[in-house]
């Protein structure tokens, strides 16, 4: 007889109640609070503060390695007039010129005495409660207009979204604000987190920005998604009591999937993400300008039009465990028969493949030339060039786009 060996898999809704309680748990792990860069440092006494401030220290430097950041800093000092007037005597900056201050905090910054360097650490603090009021403000007029904003959008691509599904959903999430110096080390200035159900922003620009930003991580948020329990199996040789028994997994969110270890489709849902935030807002300015075009080409270059409908469609389908199999996620469904029908059938796993080597290749190069570590810019950029040359071969013609 076989032996079944892995877990038992199965799909949940959203709303299972031992699911929310895995999610309030990882919440709770993965301390979703609101946390500023050098907080630890001020908040923890005695010897430990010491070894702590020296680590700080060493991140702090290798972050204002980063121009934009150093300026970021820079400003901030400057709202505490003795604080910079002290570092620029350090300096021996006479004139007080901002520049030289900026210019030496970097070159000089391990001359920079602990003291000075815990203050930088506390204006950096003040500042930042500045912009979290500023954030929770801005997120409090956002509430007022996205639910109707959002349902006009629903309504024009004839998406059924229920209006107590919504209402849920915005109550089941967490909208926290991060430290642009934290965000940066997790590579992203906004993003919505599904391991904890969670938006996370770093968000404190002007409000045009700002709103957008909200108004594209909602939309990641309010997209469907697919979860799934692993149930351990019993196995009377190996009990250990202490781990859970069964394990949740986001498997989807929106149109990108995360089957075993390998993420699909990232460019294709960001593409749709941006361009139905822009729709939501009426946003002039938008990133992820090649991914838009992707689905376009996508929609366009095969042998018959595929509407872009389809794509939203599939987009904010929950995966519902109550319909019989095959009938879970039609829309889905849908959407993979046109694609198939207008190109080959397979040919958009073959363009992502196409997509995630040849990204791949370009890192790898980076990586051998520079000798370093490869951030979320690098993969960015990456990508981007990979998307251009991927739209020049659609362009031509699509069957150009080979695994090999
Ligand atoms: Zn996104």
């Amino acid at each position: 007889m076989r032996r079944e060996r892995g877990p038992i898999v199965q799909k949940v809704s959203q709303t299972d109640p031992e699911y929310r309680s895995a999610i309030e748990e990882a919440r709770l792990r993965g301390g979703q609070a609101e946390h500023t860069f050098g907080e630890n440092v001020l908040l923890a006494q005695g010897n430990s503060r010491l070894e702590m401030v020296s680590k700080s220290r060493q991140k702090f430097y290798d972050l204002i390695r980063d121009p934009a950041i150093l300026l970021a800093i820079a400003e901030e000092i400057k709202t505490d007039q003795a604080l910079y007037h002290e570092l620029a005597v350090l300096f021996r900056t006479m004139d007080y010129d901002f520049d030289s201050v900026m210019l030496r905090l970097y070159s000089r910054f391990k001359k920079v005495p602990d003291k000075l360097y815990i203050r930088i650490l506390q204006c950096h603090g003040a500042v930042m409660e500045k912009r979290k009021e500023h954030y929770h403000a801005l997120k409090e007029r956002w509430e007022g207009t996205i639910k109707s904003r959002f349902f006009v959008l629903m309504q024009k691509y004839g998406v059924t979204y229920r209006g107590h599904v919504f209402d849920d959903r915005i109550n089941q999430l967490v909208f926290s604000f991060f430290d642009p110096l934290l965000a940066r080390m997790r590579g992203a200035h906004a993003h919505y987190r599904r391991d904890i159900d969670a938006i996370e922003n770093a968000i404190f620009e002007k409000n045009e920005r700002g709103e957008r930003i909200l108004d594209h991580e909602i939309l990641h948020a309010l997209s469907g998604q697919t979860i799934v329990r692993r149930v351990r199996r019993e196995n009377p040789y190996q009990k250990s009591p202490h781990e859970p028994t069964s394990t949740f997994g986001v498997q989807r969110v929106g149109l990108h999937l995360f089957p075993h270890l390998v993420s699909r489709f990232f460019w294709m849902n960001e593409g749709v993400t941006e361009r139905l935030a822009r729709e939501l807002g009426g946003h002039q300015e938008f990133y992820y300008a090649y991914q838009q075009d992707m689905v376009k080409a996508l929609c366009t270059k095969g042998r018959i039009e595929i509407p872009f409908e389809l794509f939203v469609k599939a987009y904010f389908e929950r995966y519902d465990t109550r319909k019989p199999y095959g009938k879970r996620i039609r829309a889905w469904d849908r959407l993979r028969k046109a694609i198939n029908g207008a190109y080959d059938e397979g040919f958009l796993i073959r363009l992502d493949n196409f997509i995630t080597r040849e990204k791949d290749k370009i890192l790898l190069d980076e990586q051998k030339k520079r000798r370093k570590e490869i951030t979320t810019k690098d993969k960015i950029e990456a990508e981007k060039e990979v998307l251009q040359t991927a739209l020049r071969l659609m362009d031509t013609d699509w069957r150009l786009i080979k695994e090999q």
